[in-house]
Order: C-alpha cells, then sequence, then structure tokens
C-alpha cells in the first residue's frame, strides 16, 4: 500500500517513518511513504501555495488548483484521497481497518488557516485526528497513516498483536497489561500485579479481564 501524503513540508516526519514499525514495513516492501509538495505546482515566481480568505478575516489560506493538482499527478486505481482537518469527521479505529485494503491512501496536509473547502468537493474523506487544533497536517498523516499501516499484514511482527487491541470494536478498550518484577516499589509504596494474573488459572485471567475491558 501506498501513503501519498501532499505537504509543504515533505521533510518534517523523515525521522518518525524512518524508525520502527513503518520503517520495517517500507523495508518488507508492505507499505511506501512518499511526500509530495504542491509548490511543484505554484504558476507565480514566489512558488505560492496560499492567499488572502474571501470575505476577510485573519490567516491564510491554501489555494485549490497547486493541491488538485498535486492530488491528481499521484491518484491510482483503488485510491482513497483524505484531507486531514480540525473540523472533519473523527478517525477511527474502523475506518483504519477498511482503509488498509486499499492500495494507496492520499493524505492532504493544511496549513494556515486550511485548505479551500473547494477541496473537499473533490476528495473523499475530511477527517480530525481529535478534538483540538495542531498547526499542520503531518502529524495528523502520519497518525492515520500508522493507524492503517498496522493493520496491513505483516506490519506488525505478530498478526496477534492486532487482536484483543483497544477499539478493535466499538467501545473495547484492552485490559492492563504487566511485567516481571511482581512488586515494584516507588517512593516507598509497592504495587503489585494483581494476583489473578500469578495464578495460572487461565479461566479466571480470561473473566478477569473481560471484566477489566469493560465487557
Ligand atoms: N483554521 C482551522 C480551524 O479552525 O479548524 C485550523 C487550521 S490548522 C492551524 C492547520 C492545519 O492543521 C489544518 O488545515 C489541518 O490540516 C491540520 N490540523 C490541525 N488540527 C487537526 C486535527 N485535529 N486533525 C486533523 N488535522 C488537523
Amino acid at each position: 500500500m501506498i501513503f501519498d501524503c501532499i505537504t509543504i513540508f515533505p521533510k518534517i516526519l523523515d525521522s518518525y517513518h524512518n524508525e520502527s514499525i513503518l520503517a520495517r514495513a517500507k523495508s518488507l516492501g508492505l507499505i511506501d511513504i512518499r511526500f509530495h509538495t504542491p509548490r511543484e505546482f505554484a504558476t507565480d515566481a514566489h512558488q505560492s501555495i496560499d492567499d488572502r480568505p474571501y470575505g476577510g478575516g485573519a490567516g491564510m489560506v491554501m489555494m485549490f488548483d497547486p493541491i488538485a493538482q498535486s492530488i491528481q499527478n499521484v491518484q491510482q486505481p483503488n485510491s482513497k484521497t483524505v484531507i486531514l482537518a480540525a473540523n472533519g469527521k473523527q478517525f477511527t479505529q474502523q475506518m483504519a481497518q477498511e482503509w488498509s485494503q486499499l492500495d494507496q491512501l492520499i493524505l492532504v496536509c493544511g496549513r494556515y488557516e486550511g485548505i479551500d473547502a473547494r477541496v473537499e468537493e473533490i476528495v473523499d474523506e475530511v477527517v480530525s485526528i481529535g478534538p483540538y487544533v495542531l498547526t499542520g497536517g503531518e502529524l495528523p498523516a502520519m497518525v492515520v497513516a500508522e493507524a492503517v499501516a498496522r493493520n496491513i499484514p505483516g506490519v506488525l511482527g505478530k498478526e496477534a498483536s492486532l487482536v484483543e487491541e483497544s477499539h478493535t470494536d466499538a467501545g473495547y478498550l484492552e485490559y492492563p497489561q504487566y511485567t516481571r518484577p511482581e512488586v515494584v516499589t516507588w517512593q516507598g509504596k509497592d504495587y503489585q500485579v494483581p494476583e489473578v494474573l500469578l495464578s495460572g488459572n487461565h479461566a479466571e485471567i480470561e473473566k478477569w479481564r473481560a471484566e477489566q475491558s469493560g465487557q
């Protein structure tokens, strides 16, 4: 699967996607993450991609043409194009699962006051990663790319890692996890692993985990 990010800062995420799971998935040929700048399609000497908002107001707005042409330039079959926007639809694990079936996800990153709203009419989705405002769409794009990539077979070392993860089913939150030692001491206080997890009684452990997950 190919992730094509359209951004005016094509290097801003370099270290992130070149480490850990995304780097491994790329080296295995399971995914590719590419960056494209809309400045390539700017028409003036300054390579402008933004202009003042109609109706007045603070800040600048990213122009339709450079973004639309960037999308058209990379678009392939079995693809979805998504704008990252603070006022978009909440991105969910269910979308991450569904979108992992695609061959291409185009992620359009806004800056300034956002993107000319007419771009929304030529894309498939406008999504937000949460009810807060960030400076640009690059971090949200990487959040979406990683959440989607985790659902592609082979991307995670152990497929089992996807089973029983939070949000896999609507409302499901994973139970608490512990590792050795059985007791940790911090600032004079002992913190124990729940007895049931040390019991070896798998039926009881399953019951405890289900309770902890609110099931
Ligand atoms: N004026 C916009 C508003 O009030 O909704 C905020 C623009 S924000 C400063 C610039 C860019 O950051 C947006 O175009 C979007 O791409 C990205 N962004 C900020 N917060 C986001 C969020 N919660 N989810 C997805 N993208 C976000």
